[in-house]
Order: C-alpha cells, then structure tokens, then sequence
C-alpha cells in the first residue's frame, strides 16, 4: 500500500508554522526528509534558525498577552476539544504521514494518533477544572494560591512518537493556559505540522501553537537560548536533555526533562506466564524497540528462566519486520545510524560471548535500502554489559536470572535509568514491596504500559529525568504557583 500523494500538510515550498500561518525559513533552506521504509528522500521541511524561533516566541508573546491569554477556561477547554475532534476526523492521514515519516506499522501510527487525539480530549476537559486552594491562616488573613502558565513554553519533541508526545506535552501546556513554540524533531514532524494548520482551523487563536521545523543542533538550540521561553519540556536523549537543561538555568528558566529508560520487566516464578508473555515481547517490540519506556530488559527468576526463554523465544522467531505500510511487526529503524548504533551493540555482545535464543526475520520483499533489524531476545546478559545497561533503542530484548527478590531488586536498579518497570508475581505483598523498592517513574504490575495511559503521570528518575507530563499532574508543572496573603483585618 502506498501513503497518499499529495501528502498532507506538507507544504511546497516547506515553512514553518507560525502565528496561524505558513512562513518561510528565514535563511531560505530546507532539509530532506528520508523514509526509513526505503531509504528515499521523500519531502522537504524548512531548516530552522535563531530568526525563526525568534518570530515564533514573538507570535506566542502576543498570544500569551492578547486573545489565548484572555480566552476562558471553558473557550480554551472547547478549542481543545475541537482539535481532539479534527485529528480523529483526521487520523487516517495523520496515521499515514507519521509511517511514512517515522517507519512505523501502520497499525502503530493509527494509535498514535488516536492518543493525539485523547491527550486534546482530556486536557480540554482538565481547563476549566484546574484551580488554586485557600490556606487556613490567622484571623484577619486570607490566603489563596493561584496557578498561572509560565507564559510562553518551549517544547523539543523526538522522532519516535511525534503525535503522541506531541499531545501529551502540548496539550497540558495549552491547558494550563501556555502558549507554545514547539521544535519538532529533524526526522520526523510532518504529522504535527499537520496537527498545527488543523488547530489553527479549529479556532485556536494566533500564536498559541507555533510549529519550527529544523535542525537540534540550530533551531533547537535557539529555543533553548531564547530569553523569552518561560519554561521548556524536553523529551529526548539524556546527553541532549543535559544540555538544553545547562542552558536554560543560565536564565533560570524552569525544564521538565523526558530522557531515556531500560525498563526492567520482572518476572517471578508464580507469574502467569500466559498473561505476561505477549506483554513481555510486545513491551520491547512496539516501534521496533525505539521506546523510551521499552521492557528492554527480561529478569526471570531462576526456576523458570529456561520455560520463559523458550516460549518467549518462539514469539521472537515467529516476527516479521517490514516496511510502515507492509504493517508487520515491526518497520525499520529511524535512520542509517540508529542502525549501526543497534548493530554495533549487537557485535559487541556476540563479541562478549551473548547469546542469542531467537530471532525474527525481515519480510523478503523489504527493500534493501531500508533500516532494518531482526528483533532479537539475548540470553545470559552480563548486568555490566553495555547492551544491558545502555539504551539501545531498537527491538533487543536482554534476558538474565535473578535468585531471588533482593537479587531482582538489585538487578532492576543496575542502570543509571529510572522510567518504567513492570514485576509479574500473584503475590501481593510482595507486588508492594517490589513497587517500593524499584527506582522508576512508573511500575506496573501484571501489566506493562509502553507509552501508554493519557490519564497516568509520566516521567523518570535519576537519568531518565524530572518533572512529570500526562495525567493532571502535567498541569502543576505547566504552571507557576503564587501564594496571595490578604490581610483585611
Ligand atoms: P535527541 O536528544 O537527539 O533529540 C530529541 C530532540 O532534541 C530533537 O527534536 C532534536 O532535534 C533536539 N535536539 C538535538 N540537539 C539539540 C540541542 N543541542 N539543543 C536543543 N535541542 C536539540 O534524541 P532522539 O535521538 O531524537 O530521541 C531518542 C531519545 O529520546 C532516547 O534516549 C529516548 O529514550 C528519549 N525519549 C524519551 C521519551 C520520554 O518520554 N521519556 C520519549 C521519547 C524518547
């Protein structure tokens, strides 16, 4: 099957959205767009620089000041709701510009965007339901406190999941009453520049969504320097996130940090194991791997490493990888060097003596110039091998033994990341005990969620990150807290 041409919300030549418009890139450049499927360049998107990131935050200032700034909760939380609408009306050409930019199945595209959707849905409904407190104080005293939007936010989205980490970051921040200058990233953003021109049609006014296309390392940048972003949500690599991080605190700007994860799946011998196991491969072959919330990693305990290896190994034998329209099991990597990247690691560990329980194949018809890799489940993965404790971000599931529950414990938080886990056991005591003492963000139990869970508050510990988006808890980050003392007598 082949993506529909002209594509949608692809302009020509390509521009930024700003202010409601398209615009032209300042220093007139563009960039190629390659489809991971094939290898091809496929559309062009406008290279972005510190001008255009500049007339951007201009656009959301006088947003921030004029018509969104003034809109009511209830108004905000209808425009919302209306863009949830349009991108549902929308989801088959949405679901289709995010394959052929990303490689995703389409089957994983379609739920992309209809997480997109969901996130407009609940944070329009969240609008006119966010509010401050009053605070006991002596007679003669009144207290409130009020949640004000910083103003005019920052947010630099990665290639993986653009429509839903769109959403999710979007979404809260325009809730909570923002105005938004959003750098998506370089490999993959035509879907949200698509998202933006259907906002500007739902009656979102002028400059609350600003869309600039571009480089990390230039337009990126920029945001990051800008003295008039009022608070920036990052969600990409840790070293990267490091970096926009020291730059914003040379201004004091406030950062929500979105970084990496090697997600423990805990598996202990009472589980069940008919319920856990297609959790178990799906949690590290969704997106082909490249999921910040990947169960990358497998522990089992002891007595049934060897039953769960080999029946999770028949699953991994049977996958089949392919193009994004092809809708196997998994689509290429995002581009030639995350290949190598998955590669190298691969070498490394066969280099080491890893071995590998199975493997799933490449559908014969893929084309040769595509980024493609067998998903693959490794057994015996030392804990101080590079494939077991670094992200690998592709679809290689690291299998290894644990003696017991301290040893489970010990072993999940070996890595520097702490951003989802999940522990499979029918014991309740120790479900409680183990979502005690595992260092993540999140933890399911009997359960994994891979991205998953609009409602459900989002974001990691030690090198995964701080702050949290999703859920209402994105509201309070998207937001500055001022305490107003009266006193009346
Ligand atoms: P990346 O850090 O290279 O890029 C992410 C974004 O940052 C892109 O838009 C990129 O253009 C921009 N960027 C790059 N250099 C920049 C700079 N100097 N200044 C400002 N912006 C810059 O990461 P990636 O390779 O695109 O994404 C993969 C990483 O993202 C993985 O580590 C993954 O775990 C993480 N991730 C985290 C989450 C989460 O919610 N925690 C979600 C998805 C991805």
């Amino acid at each position: 099957m082949n993506a529909p041409h002209p594509l949608p919300g692809v302009t020509t030549p390509p521009q930024h959205f700003i202010g409601n418009r398209w615009v032209a890139p300042a220093g007139g450049e563009t960039l190629p767009m390659v489809d991971p499927s094939d290898g091809a360049v496929f559309a062009q998107i406008a290279r972005g620089t510190a001008a255009d990131i500049d007339r951007a935050v201009k656009a959301a200032q006088a947003a921030r000041d004029g018509a969104w700034g003034r809109t009511a909760p209830v108004d905000k939380g209808r425009a919302l709701a209306r863009l949830a609408r349009a991108i549902l009306d929308h989801a088959e050409e949405l679901a289709f510009l995010e394959a052929r930019d990303c490689g995703k199945p389409l089957k994983q595209a379609r739920a992309d965007a209809a997480a997109c959707a969901r996130y407009f849905e609940f944070y329009g409904g969240a609008c006119d339901k966010f509010h401050g407190e009053t605070i006991p104080y002596p007679a003669g005293y009144t207290v409130l406190t009020w949640r004000e939007p910083h103003g005019v936010t920052g947010h630099i989205i990665p290639w993986n999941y653009p429509l839903q980490i769109f959403g999710r970051s979007i979404g809260g921040a325009l809730a909570a009453g923002n105005a938004c200058v959003v750098k998506p990233a370089e490999d993959a953003c035509l879907s949200l520049l698509r998202v933006a021109e259907l906002a500007a049609e739902c009656g979102l006014p002028e400059g609350a969504l600003n869309i600039v296309t571009g480089l990390g390392s230039e337009a990126g940048a920029a945001l990051a320097a800008h003295p008039g972003i009022e608070h920036i949500s990052f969600t990409g690599s840790p070293a990267t996130g490091a970096g926009v991080a020291t730059e914003a605190a040379r201004r004091h700007c406030p950062v929500t940090l979105e970084l990496g994860g090697k997600g423990p799946q805990i598996v202990f011998a009472d589980a069940d194991l008919d319920a856990a196991l297609p959790v178990l491969a799906n949690a590290i072959i969704q997106n082909a791997g490249q999921t910040c919330s990947a169960g990358s990693r497998l522990l089992v305990e002891q007595s049934r490493y060897e039953e769960v290896l080999s029946r999770l190994g028949e699953r991994f034998a049977a996958l089949k990888v392919g193009p994004a329209f092809a809708d196997l099991d998994c689509g290429p990597l995002i581009r030639a060097g995350q290949l190598a990247r998955v590669r190298d690691f691969l070498a490394e560990a066969e280099r080491d003596g890893v071995a590998t329980v199975a493997k799933g194949s490449i559908a014969a018809d893929a084309p040769s110039t595509g980024y493609y890799v067998e998903p693959r489940l490794l057994r015996d993965v030392p804990s101080t091998c590079r494939l077991a404790c670094q992200e690998v971000f592709g679809p290689v599931l690291a299998a290894m033994p644990f003696a017991d529950e301290a040893d489970a414990v010990r072993l999940a938080n070996s890595t520097d990341f702490g951003l989802v886990a999940g522990v499979w056991t029918g014991n309740g005591a120790r479900q409680l005990r183990m979502a005690r003492a595992v260092k993540s963000g999140q933890v399911f139990i009997n359960n994994y969620g891979a991205g998953g869970g609009v409602e459900l508050p989002f974001g990691g510990v030690k090198s995964s990150g701080y702050g949290r988006e999703k859920g209402f808890e994105a509201l309070y980050g998207f937001t500055a807290l001022k305490t107003v003392v009266l006193q009346h007598g």
